[in-house]
């Protein structure tokens, strides 16, 4: 297989491109890689983005999106006709409601673990995002209604005090030094990365984060918890939704 060039990640730099053009570089059956792409591949805990691809009079929905090594590649569905040629230029369409969506919930869970972390020191075990909903699990003895009401409480003042959300790169030494983000999974990144992508909800939390976020934390709009879930002695899990 020929070299594929690395894909220029547009949604790390600005999560709010949502309509972007670029140029195909290789096709591989019914996937397509670009030099630029704003869909988020997926990872993290964050699906990844629906949308579609643009060229002249072709109009074809994305079927999948996967991340290799440096490479996006863009699925096809295979109902869509002939795929451009390697060299063509094409418009990159995102669902934007459902990206949009993901970013307020991937804010609020940061706010959440943040909180839940400096509150009662509980380290976050794992998290997934849904269209309606997501969940975090949490390295806790136990949820109790008064501990629920007070982080519900904690999020959604911090939403109202409306946080800048700031994404930046640090090289790994010095991320390192974060007392912060050693909590996260940091020490578990590959060796080989240098530099560290960070998202800081200033005041609030710090974290190594490959994600799409909101502005600032007023974006989210509300959140409440929906359920709690024992999944063991030291694991508990929290359901959340976004209100408006
Ligand atoms: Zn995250």
């Amino acid at each position: 297989m020929a070299d594929v060039p690395a894909t220029v990640l547009l949604y790390h730099e600005d999560s709010y491109v949502r309509r972007f053009d670029a140029t195909v570089v290789a096709v591989e059956g019914r996937a397509l890689a670009l030099d630029r792409t704003a869909f988020y591949p997926g990872g993290g805990g964050q699906m990844a983005d629906r949308g579609d691809l643009l060229v002249d009079g072709w109009r074809a929905p994305l079927a999948g999106l996967r991340k290799e090594g440096e490479v996006v590649w863009h699925e096809v569905a295979p109902d869509a006709g002939a795929l451009p040629a390697v060299g063509a230029t094409l418009t990159g369409e995102l669902d934007w409601d459902f990206r949009y969506h993901m970013m307020r919930t991937h804010t609020a869970l940061h706010l959440l673990c943040g909180l839940i972390f400096t509150n009662y020191g509980a380290q976050v075990t794992g998290g997934q995002m849904y269209p309606d909903r997501a969940r975090m699990d949490f390295s806790m003895e136990g949820f109790t209604p008064a501990l629920i009401r007070d982080i519900e409480m904690s999020v959604n003042q911090a939403i109202a005090e409306n946080h800048e959300v700031k994404v930046y790169r640090l090289p790994r030494a010095q991320a390192m030094e974060i007392p912060d983000l050693i909590r996260t999974k940091i020490n578990l990144l590959p060796p080989g990365i240098q530099e560290i992508r960070i998202v800081e909800i200033v005041g609030v939390d710090v974290q190594a984060d490959g994600g799409t976020h909101v502005r600032e934390t007023g974006e989210v709009g509300s959140m409440r918890v929906i359920k709690t879930e024992n999944k063991g002695r030291q694991n508990k899990r929290m359901e959340i939704a976004l209100g408006d």
